[in-house]
């Protein structure tokens, strides 16, 4: 059972576009505990896929440390990254990004090509979501929102402590927007990771621990 502890701190990020630089993150500061669930929502281009990219390690910052328990991530090497996040990052995109060539159950058990060390028994996980008795159809024979929960089954196959979500429900209607919300929260619950997600959706926003907004470069929890 996951118990490091996800500390964001100092994140500054810019992009060098024609001849200037635009700052997108500035200072940026939060921390988690394991089972935490965080939601972070701000305007377009605000910087929220930016931010959790670097959390993932698929894009540097300029600056800033991002530590789960005694890791700093910043600090590894490259190989050493890419190994980290097999082993313990999860992702979710707004599209679920299935293959649709590979069943539920292969799309699912994606991430132990990767990562053979990964010990998560997949069918257990795809009845967590609720979608056991889809594992053998393919991605274009099931719902959207099926799909969807296929890809939080994958993304929690490789977290097993940090788990990130780039606007899950952006694609999804009112109903099945809210079981992904629902099986977000279970899944940090019920494994102590952290989730870290990115909304347009107050309301799906408001049902985390923690809800930050991403305004001018800067985190804030007021307002929310
Ligand atoms: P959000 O997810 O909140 O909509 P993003 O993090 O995707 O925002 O983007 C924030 C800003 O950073 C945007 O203005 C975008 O154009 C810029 N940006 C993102 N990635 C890059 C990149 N690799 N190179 C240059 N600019 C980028
Ligand atoms: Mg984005």
């Amino acid at each position: 059972m996951n118990t490091d502890r996800l500390e964001v701190e100092s994140i500054s990020k810019s992009f060098a576009h024609a001849n200037s630089t635009i700052n997108i993150l500035q200072d940026v500061q939060f921390s988690a505990n394991p089972g935490e669930t965080v939601a972070i929502i701000g305007p377009s281009g605000s910087g929220k896929s930016t931010l959790l990219n670097i959390l993932g390690l698929l894009e540097k910052p300029n600056s800033g440390s991002v530590k789960l328990g005694e890791s700093e991530l910043q600090e590894l090497s490259q190989k050493e990254q890419e190994m980290f996040r097999a082993q313990h990052i999860g992702f979710v995109f707004q599209n679920h990004h299935l293959l649709p060539q590979l069943t539920a159950l292969e799309n699912v058990l994606l991430p132990t090509l990767v990562n053979t060390n990964i010990q998560v028994e997949a069918n257990e996980i795809l009845d967590f979501v609720g979608l056991k008795e889809r594992k053998d159809f393919y991605p274009w024979q099931i719902s959207g929102g099926e799909c969807q929960r296929i890809a939080i089954a994958r993304g929690i196959m490789s977290a097993s402590k940090l788990l990130l979500c780039d606007e899950p429900t952006g694609n999804l209607d009112e109903e099945n927007g809210q079981k992904i919300i629902g099986l977000l929260k279970e899944i940090a619950a019920k494994n102590k990771v952290v989730v870290v997600m990115v909304t347009h959706n107050v309301a799906y926003a408001k049902q985390f621990d923690t809800c930050y907004v991403l305004r001018s470069g800067r985190l804030v929890n007021e307002g929310v």
